[in-house]
Formats: structure tokens, C-alpha cells, sequence
């Protein structure tokens, strides 16, 4: 297959064809669902382990009955609930499927622990229901998490929030970036103990190393590529 024109081609590279670049590895990618929960749209991931079913469900920040419907539709047994970061958005309904399923909630790092400890009346203010948690076990850069065959590498990334964690499956080449990147763009830092010097060094230092191939799940809006963002990204870009 010959690369389209447009790679040939960098200074007009598109973002369509940007990942035709990059063919998949050889093994399937990971298989994921990603279900939108609350009004902000967030995208709450299902990850699966083919051979076993077992099954991961990543920032279950809410609409706790759309996420368990999207498992029963792919027969899947959750057996971990891991958090990103501690705002409401992503980790609102983790009590509650951690409940329904009987499984830990896992992540982020601690120093999102303040964050955890006000879901619920920050979820408010937003006119959102969530509840608080504390999860079983946190997370520290260079952890690893597995469910059924699969195994997640942790990453630490504050910036956003001081305990934001990614998680990347490396066989898949698929991150899971939560708030700090975005296609086009990156997290906010206006909340208290956001940061900005340290988000842009979590993208800049820890996910563009990974490499220009390296698909990625962002917290909101469409799905990107790590190689575009380092070119294009007007915060994080090269022309940034
Ligand atoms: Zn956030
Ligand atoms: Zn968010």
C-alpha cells in the first residue's frame, strides 16, 4: 500500500489519513467501547480481554445504567473500575458500578484524593449526581493493572489534576489519556491545584515519547493521534 499523498506530502498531512501511516500491529487492537456519560459527554472506555471477557471499565463517571447495558450487550465481566483523575465527570459513578459488578475501584494517584472527597458537591454545581469514593488501591507511575490476560501501564501525569494517571496498552498501541490531551487541544488548568508547566510537560515528556503512531481515547470529544498532536496541537504542537 502506498502512502496517500497527503503523508508524502507532510506540510499538507491530514488527519484522516494520518493513521493509515500507521497500520495496526499484528495482534487485534484492544477491543473498547466507549460509552459518553453525563451531560459533559464524557468518554467512560470499556476495555476488553478477548479470550476471557474480562473486562475493564475506565472513568465511569456516570449514567452508571448506560455503562452496565453496554456490558450486558457484549456479554463482558468487568473485573476493575480505574479512575484517571478524581473529577466528577469521570469517576461520579464509580461507587456505584464498582458496587454492581463487585469490583475494586483502582487509580488514580492519590494526590487526587481531594478531588474524590468532593464529587459530590462539585457534581452539584454542575446540576450532576455523583458520589464521592475511595478507591481500593491508588496508582503510581510505572504500575501496572490487569484484568483477564490484559495488562495497562500507568503513567503519571499531572498537570490537569495532580494525581492524573494515563493508561496505555503497549501490544495495541491505544492510550487512554483521560483530560491531559485532547484532539486540538489540552486540559484545562483553572482548577485548584491544576498546574499548567506540569500538563505540558506530561505531554511533551511522557506521551509523545511513545510515539507518533500511538492512538489515544481522550476524556472528551473525538479519538487522535499522538503524532498529530505533536505536530498540529496549538498548545503543545511545534508550531506552538
Ligand atoms: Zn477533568
Ligand atoms: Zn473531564
Amino acid at each position: 500500500m502506498s502512502a496517500p499523498s497527503c503523508i508524502a506530502n507532510r506540510e499538507s498531512l491530514c488527519f484522516k489519513c494520518y493513521p493509515a501511516a500507521f497500520p495496526f500491529p499484528d495482534r487485534p487492537i484492544m477491543r473498547y467501547q466507549i460509552v459518553p456519560v453525563t451531560p459533559l459527554e464524557q468518554n467512560c472506555t470499556i476495555l476488553w480481554c478477548e479470550e476471557t471477557r474480562a473486562a475493564a471499565i475506565v472513568d465511569p463517571g456516570g449514567d452508571a445504567e448506560l455503562i452496565i447495558r453496554a456490558v450486558a450487550a457484549e456479554n463482558l465481566k468487568p473485573s476493575i473500575a480505574l479512575i484517571t483523575h478524581g473529577h466528577f465527570d469521570h469517576a461520579g459513578a464509580a461507587k456505584e458500578i464498582a458496587a454492581h459488578f463487585s469490583i475494586p475501584v483502582v487509580g488514580p494517584h492519590e494526590h487526587d484524593l481531594f478531588w474524590l472527597e468532593r464529587i459530590t458537591e462539585t457534581g452539584m454545581s454542575y446540576g450532576i449526581k455523583g458520589s464521592s469514593v475511595k478507591p481500593e488501591r491508588w496508582l503510581s507511575d510505572g504500575d501496572r493493572v490487569r484484568f483477564g490476560k490484559e495488562e495497562l501501564e500507568v503513567l503519571h501525569c499531572p498537570g490537569h489534576t495532580p494525581g492524573h494517571v494515563v493508561f496505555y496498552h503497549r501490544p495495541s498501541r491505544l492510550l487512554l489519556v483521560g483530560d491531559v490531551l485532547f484532539q486540538g487541544s489540552i486540559g484545562r488548568t483553572d482548577f485548584p491545584g491544576s498546574k499548567h508547566v506540569d500538563l505540558i510537560a506530561s505531554i511533551k515528556e511522557k506521551l509523545f515519547p511513545l510515539g507518533d503512531d500511538v492512538r489515544f481515547i481522550p476524556g472528551h470529544g473525538p479519538m487522535s493521534v499522538l503524532g498529530y498532536e505533536r505536530q498540529y496541537n496549538p498548545f503543545v504542537g511545534e508550531g506552538a
